[in-house]
């Protein structure tokens, strides 16, 4: 096909986009200067067109145009849809890079990715010399590595843009966000030149209603409220389609079927009162979808027929549906909180903040005047719902990141220029725990095994523990569990009372070939007998266990073996031998990455964890050691689920013994001293002395028949 019929194509479809006026300025804008800020309310175009008009301006002469998304599904979403616009084959010329799934190719030249994937690049090459554009995308949305990546793009290039000497031509950040905040960016960026993009909305009223108040934070009767909602929408207005927002996948899946259920005993001849109305097509929308469902969403429903579509917070700013007149809002999302109780991140449904409900609002109004239904009454917004959403930066936990700085040689990591600072404390606690893991040394220094670490995206206790296994020569029982753990859950449960005792009767036969009381062990099992089975999705059938989930994991693990065959090339992983029981020698690889996560018996079925938190858990009922408390004195585990109890998850006993060198190790550093550490302030007398110090080893208190 000709270049001419291509653009003629496209033209036709997006042509229509506010963006699509602006295009000579917002080129020119981007040649202009270093940095652009480029604003325009959800759905103008700029996820969208801008990377194709940087690209028919020849932008990708001398390198890639990269776009990042702070979520997996938009990368690959909005890949997807401009490969077919510019009539590409996605994974050539455009092409997406998520966590372990690369779609791209020596061809690719427009490459949409997550945040935390350019962020890897930068280890790799700071000058990010292979790329001519980098466009940060949905910075609004404050993602933690997105609010890294500004400070580090920031400070790389705002004063030498060609910054490094394997750039031969300068780098054109651009920075694009929905709402907001557009001030700050420009301050934060030099000062840099914001370019607006006009654009029309429509008014949306909005209602409040009484099935949330403010003593409901914690339960969960709204999905029923909302289906509830959407039923009372899809019956008594106008055509136009509706967009529900609730929190997360199994609680889409539950609105669906109750939809589904009710919109089937619908008489459209008596009970809708717009009689062009005949019919509802449901459809949900969340992250770990197959691509080929979400695809639906974006389709105009047949004529006569409501789109309805259930989705998570990713359609309020990152994908927009068209066609969306009337709102559903439950006022509750799903976030990763980091939780002091427990002392590590925890997925929590929260109530949203108001600004974010205004967002969900505004997608009503977007072609014409639209509604918004809150189920959730006044007074909850007034009490329970914060003015804005806190930055991730400042809510989670910032390990990782922190590692990243210090192996990119940003040692002042309490002074690097962060949009928004983190708590103090907060980065404490990560130096903490990198110090804890040996990733950096007294000195905040990164050590050896830090610098292996960093190159796994896996949690520094979960690559320790990988890590300690090739020491072992036993890496195959690591990998796949690192892999396992790496990929949405794999057991499925089934909503339906009958088929839920099936699933758990076969989970169980599971974990009994397994030795029935190991949950990581079990994860191994699952991973080899699928895996050396003949026919692997029948297998996942017969087992209740989620193909799609599995044949992810079997992906991943080959990734990681292959970022291990090029480290052990490359360096030095030392060799340790043990001689003693396969199964202990698996337990001991995984204590070496979770002795922050060791729990002891209490009393009764209670644990307590040693970190120093001293909370009290239990063992979540989908574990096979759950009714098995009995025997067990010490176990380490994978997370925390916190409802009215603290649950641990994928749990493992250990003996105390395994852990004993380990655990002082959680007491030793104190994080104020690890303050000056951070602000590269010691002096190396006062480390000397630190150094020489009886550290304050507080060795937990053992009885003598627990060892
Ligand atoms: P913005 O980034 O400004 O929010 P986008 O570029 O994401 O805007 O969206 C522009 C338009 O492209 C919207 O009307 C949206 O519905 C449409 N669009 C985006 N992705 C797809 C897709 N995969 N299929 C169909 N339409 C899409
Ligand atoms: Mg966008």
């Amino acid at each position: 096909m000709s270049k001419s019929a291509r653009w003629d194509l496209k033209d036709n479809e997006s042509k229509h986009l506010p963006i699509y006026q602006h295009k000579p300025k917002l080129i020119q804008a981007v040649k202009n200067s270093t940095f652009l800020v480029v604003t325009g309310e959800t759905g103008s175009g700029k996820t969208t067109q801008l990377p194709q008009y940087l690209h028919e301006a020849g932008f990708c002469k001398n390198g890639k145009i990269g776009i990042t998304q702070p979520r997996r599904v938009a990368a690959i979403t909005v890949a997807q849809r401009v490969a077919e616009e510019m009539q590409y084959t996605l994974g050539r010329e455009v092409g997406y890079q998520i966590r372990f799934d690369d779609c791209t190719s020596q061809d690719t030249v427009v490459k949409y990715m997550t945040d935390g994937c350019l962020l890897r690049e930068i280890l790799a090459d700071p000058g990010l010399s292979q790329y001519s554009v980098v466009i940060l995308d949905e910075v609004h949305e404050r993602s933690l590595n997105t609010d890294i990546l500004l400070g580090l793009l920031k400070k790389i290039f705002s004063n030498s843009p060609k910054a490094s000497k394997s750039r031969s031509f300068p780098l054109k950040v651009v920075v694009m966000s929905a709402t907001l905040e557009t001030d700050k960016l420009s301050a934060f960026l030099s000062n840099c030149p914001v370019f607006t993009i006009p654009g029309r909305t429509f008014p949306v009223t909005c209602t409040f209603g009484s099935a949330v108040g403010p003593k409901d934070t914690e339960s969960t009767s709204y999905i029923k409220e909302v289906v509830n909602m959407a039923l009372a929408v899809h019956t008594s207005e106008m055509a136009g389609d509706i967009l529900v927002f609730l929190t997360g996948q199994s609680e889409i899946e539950r609105a669906c079927d109750l939809l589904f259920e009710k919109a089937e005993s619908i008489d459209y001849r008596y009970d809708v009162q717009d009689q062009t109305v005949e019919g509802l097509l449901i459809l949900p929308l969340y992250g770990s979808m197959p691509t080929d469902q979400q695809r639906q969403i974006f389709q105009p429903p047949p004529p006569g027929i409501r789109k309805c579509v259930v989705a998570t917070n990713i359609a309020a700013t990152s994908l927009t549906v068209n066609g969306v007149k009337y709102i559903i809002d439950s006022g509750f999302v799903k976030q990763l909180n980091h939780n002091s109780r427990v002392g590590m991140d925890i997925l929590e449904v929260v109530p949203i903040s108001k600004s974010e409900a205004q967002q969900r609002a505004g997608r009503a109004g977007r072609t014409s005047a639209g509604k918004c239904f809150r189920i959730y009454t006044k007074e909850f917004w007034e009490k329970c719902m914060p003015e804005y959403t806190v930055p991730e930066i400042q809510r989670t936990s910032l390990t990782a990141v922190i590692l990243t700085l210090k192996c990119l040689g940003v040692h002042d990591v309490i002074r690097f220029p962060y949009l928004d600072s983190p708590e103090e404390r907060f980065i404490l606690e990560a130096l903490k725990q990198l110090y804890q893991f040996d990733a950096i040394d007294r000195r905040g220094n990164v050590t050896q095994l830090g610098e292996l670490m960093v190159e796994f995206p896996l949690h520094p206790g979960l690559t320790r523990a990988v890590l300690k296994a090739t020491s072992l020569g036993c890496k195959d029982l690591l990998l796949p569990v690192a892999a396992m753990l790496s990929v949405e859950n794999i057991f499925i449960r089934p909503g339906h009372p009958d088929k839920q005792k099936e699933a758990e009767k076969k989970h169980r036969v599971l974990a009994a070939k397994s030795g029935g009381t190991n949950d990581f062990a079990t994860l191994l099992t699952v991973f080899q007998s699928c895996k050396s089975s003949d026919r692997p999705s029948e297998w996942c059938k017969e087992n209740w266990i989620h193909w799609r989930a599995l044949k992810s994991a079997i992906s991943v693990e080959t990734q990681l073996r292959d970022i291990l065959l090029r480290l052990q090339q490359n360096r030095d992983i030392p060799k340790e031998t043990f001689d003693g029981k396969k199964s202990e020698v698996f337990r001991r690889c995984l204590c070496t990455g979770y002795f922050t996560n060791v729990a002891r018996r209490s009393v009764g079925k209670v644990f307590c964890t040693m970190d120093g938190h001293g909370s009290m858990v239990h063992i979540h009922p989908s574990s096979s050691l759950f009714d098995q408390e009995a025997g067990l004195n010490w176990v380490i585990f994978h997370d925390v689920l916190v409802t009215s109890r603290m649950y641990i998850r994928t749990v493992c006993p250990i003996r105390y013994e395994w852990v004993k060198d380990l655990l002082p190790k959680l007491h030793e550093v104190d994080v104020y001293e690890l303050s000056s550490v951070a602000r590269q302030e010691v002096t190396d007398e006062e480390m000397t002395k630190w150094d020489t110090r009886e550290a304050a080893k507080r060795q937990p208190e053992v009885s003598k028949e627990e060892i």
